[in-house]
């Protein structure tokens, strides 16, 4: 017996149990103790029934074990089809003992047994989906048997997973212990039970899967009502094309085609750049320099300076949490507006029926207004979201550090100014740190965790964790301008708005962007941020930019003339209801500008739209790289993810750049630096790093540290 598995025997009942913390993640060692107890059991003619129980808490299996993808232990035998197989073929009964979570493998080896035991809290699930593939030891097979093609193709194909409750109402759980006793023990006597009343063994290859409640052309209506939500992904079609192979196969069969279709999905792209997001997430939390074990400090009460469009959506973000919020503002007026549109977003949430009354006045209940700093002295956390302009956040900290207790972190919203600088107006700027949310607060996932010079390790700690708890994904990035996403959408918008010098229309950048995956193009992103914000933007940084006469041209005409975006109804598009077209006014005003500079128009590829805004966008996350502000190329794909809607089947814009080659970008960039004159040799030169790394034949993965 491997270290990884328990085995007794409890009054003629043999108890297999899964001992593999954190997750029983199934690893080859994990798969071998199944393997060798099973045995054991089936031999041992004093055996009556087998339990498969966890000794983890909170878990029953959480799946593969993920240090073995991409290497040969994942398929070494006793591999996990070829397990259940061996299980699903028992002679005697084999309960599983589903502790807590069930997914992936852990749920296939859960419907591999012969019945099913939960406990209320057991949550059970196929999430492949989300690392671009599909269950592929038999849970397309054997779900669908267990609880009909419906509720299975919908399990499958969205990756969510369903509480005991419902698995029991849909039939493949057997029985909810909802008792107070030992669980291993009630496993026990439920096998017993079962011996005692002669249940028969079940082998999903004596059943059929029940089709004859489902609705005409089920699947097809199924394909229609994703397509919108799975655009770009691959493994979604073949989970419903594996389900449908289980309406019409026999198990083996079907077990068959589970694994073509599974073979597949695992040399997709999008397969790679998923398990690479998940990789991701978990690379995130590793700061160098820091120790993720640090003493935490406590945060009960929160303070938010500035109840415009980001105060409102931060306080939501907390209020949502149960964590109370005092929201400052200059005066009474300001505040009203404020907690009235938060008020109103939460009425919107209550109409659609996904908020009770009771609890939209539970969290309006946990915030206060006030114009009085002397209201927040006691909070353990401050975030600055007023206007973006440095004298006015530098009054603001000041005023923090007189008022604010010993310990309280100060955090500033800001999304392009140096935290460092705001930090050394108070006389802590240990405690001080950028907390960059993405608009809507309440709804985008990415916080941008911008470490100065001096902040504190615990702060850094402090805020991951709470990042968690207000469900946000946090990154840590280093202090420049823009940080690390808004720097890098500096050459994205630069380029689309040369492209409309150059003879693209609005509409062809953004239909070239959205069918390369992104959610939204620039140029319509422009219109929704304010042509207006991006004016002020560029006012600021006029120096900087003037080096370039046809930098922003375009846009900065449109400000002149009053077109804002979407606010004004007009900007590089005009909105009507809910349609827009073109404005023909950016035409005028490209073809314009394009004579005054002597650029000559012509027909543009959605191929160079593509390649000039994104790839001189990458080029400046391979700079943002050098120079450390991120830490890992694939932060930067998690920003990119979780703030800018960059496609997640692409796995983020670094990714996206090692899939086609390091080599292909740095020879596309110097394509167009010699194309496009002086403009190239201004904009297209290839970052340092992206040279040196295709020089020495290596990846990003490299220069992490
Ligand atoms: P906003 O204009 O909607 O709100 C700013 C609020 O701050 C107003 O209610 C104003 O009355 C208040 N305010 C101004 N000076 C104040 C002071 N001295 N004391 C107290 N309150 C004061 O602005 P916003 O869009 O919410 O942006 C706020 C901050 O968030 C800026 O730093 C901005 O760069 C940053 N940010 C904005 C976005 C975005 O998409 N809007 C995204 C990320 C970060």
């Amino acid at each position: 017996m491997t270290q990884a598995t328990a085995y007794e025997v409890r009054d003629n009942i043999a108890v297999i149990t899964m001992q593999s913390p954190p997750v029983n993640g199934l690893g080859l060692d994990l798969r071998t103790g199944i393997s060798e107890g099973y045995s054991k059991a089936i031999e041992d003619s004093s055996v009556q029934a087998i339990v498969i129980a966890s000794i983890v808490p909170n878990v029953f299996c959480g799946g593969a074990d993920i240090t073995e993808f991409g290497t040969d232990k994942g398929f070494a035998k006793p591999d996990l089809p070829s397990l259940c197989c061996e299980l699903e073929e028992s002679s005697k009964p084999i309960v599983a003992a589903i502790s807590g979570v069930a997914l992936g493998g852990g749920l296939e080896l859960a419907l591999a047994c012969d019945y099913r035991i939960a406990l209320p809290t057991a949550q059970l699930g196929l999430p492949e989906v989300n690392l671009g593939i599909l269950p592929g030891a038999g849970g397309t097979q054997r779900l669908p048997r267990f609880a009909g093609p419906q509720m299975a193709v919908e399990m499958i194909v969205s990756g969510k997973p369903a509480p005991a409750a419902k698995a029991l109402a849909a039939g493949f759980v057997d029985r909810v212990y909802d008792g107070d006793g030992d669980f291993v023990e009630a496993a026990v006597a439920y096998a017993k039970e079962l011996v005692e009343t002669g249940a028969p063994v079940r082998n999903c290859a004596d059943m059929t899967v029940d089709t004859s409640n489902l609705p005409e052309n089920f699947f097809d209506g199924f394909r229609a009502a994703i397509a919108k939500k799975t655009r770009g992904f691959f493994a979604p079609e073949k989970c419903i094309q594996a389900v449908e192979a289980a309406c019409e196969l026999p198990l083996a069969e079907g077990l068959k085609k589970e694994g073509e279709l599974f073979q597949e999905c695992a040399a997709t792209p999008q397969a790679r750049a998923q398990q690479h997001l998940f990789f991701a997430e978990r690379a995130a939390n590793k700061i160098p320099g820091v120790n993720p074990k640090t003493q935490i400090r406590t945060i009960d009460k929160v303070a938010i300076i500035g109840s415009g469009t980001m105060g409102g959506g931060i306080a939501m973000n907390f209020l949502n949490a149960g964590i109370p919020v005092v929201i400052l503002d200059l005066n009474a007026e300001a505040l009203e507006r404020g907690v009235g549109v938060i008020r109103k977003n939460y009425e919107i949430t209550a109409k659609k029926g996904k908020l009770t009354e009771e609890k939209l006045e539970q969290r309006m209940g946990l915030l206060t207004a006030t114009t009085d700093y002397a209201d927040i002295a006691d909070v353990d956390l401050v975030i600055e979201a007023v206007f973006e302009r440095m004298d006015i956040k530098k009054t603001v900290f000041k005023t923090l550090d007189e008022v604010c207790k010993p310990g309280a972190i100060l955090a500033t919203n800001t999304s392009t100014l140096d935290v460092n600088e705001i930090a050394a107006t108070t006389g802590r700027p240990r405690d001080v740190i950028g907390l960059h949310f993405f608009s809507p607060a309440n709804v985008m996932p990415l916080l941008e965790v911008v470490r100065g010079e001096e902040t504190a390790e615990d702060v850094i700690v402090t805020v991951q964790k709470l990042a968690k708890r207000i469900r946000k994904t946090p990154v840590v990035v280093g202090v420049c301008y823009g940080f690390v996403g808004n720097r890098m959408v500096d050459p994205y918008g630069r380029e689309a708005s040369r492209l409309l010098l150059e003879g693209a229309a609005p509409s062809q950048i953004d239909k070239a962007l959205t069918d390369f995956g992104l959610a939204m193009g620039i140029c319509a992103m422009s219109d929704l941020a304010g042509i207006d914000v991006g004016y002020l933007v560029r006012e600021s940084r006029r120096d900087e930019i003037s080096k370039d006469p046809s930098n922003g041209i375009v846009l900065d005409r449109l400000y002149e003339k009053g077109c804002y975006g979407q606010k004004t109804g007009k900007g590089l598009y005009i909105y009507e209801g809910r349609d827009r077209k073109d404005n023909p006014e950016v035409q005028e005003i490209a073809e314009a500008a394009a004579a005054e500079l002597g650029i000559a128009r012509r027909e543009i590829s959605d191929q160079e739209i593509i390649e000039r805004t994104l790839y001189t966008l990458i080029n400046e996350g391979v700079q943002i790289l050098d120079e450390g502000i991120a830490y890992r190329a694939s932060d930067i794909d998690l920003v990119y993810i979780y703030g800018y809607g960059f496609p997640v089947w692409r796995g983020g814009p670094m990714r996206y750049a090692e899939e086609i080659g390091l080599d292909t970008l740095l020879n596309t960039l110097n394509g167009y630096r010699e194309q496009l004159g002086d403009y190239g040799e201004m904009w297209f030169k290839p970052a340092p790093l992206l040279e040196k790394l295709v020089a020495e034949g290596k990846g990003f993965s490299s220069l992490n540290r």
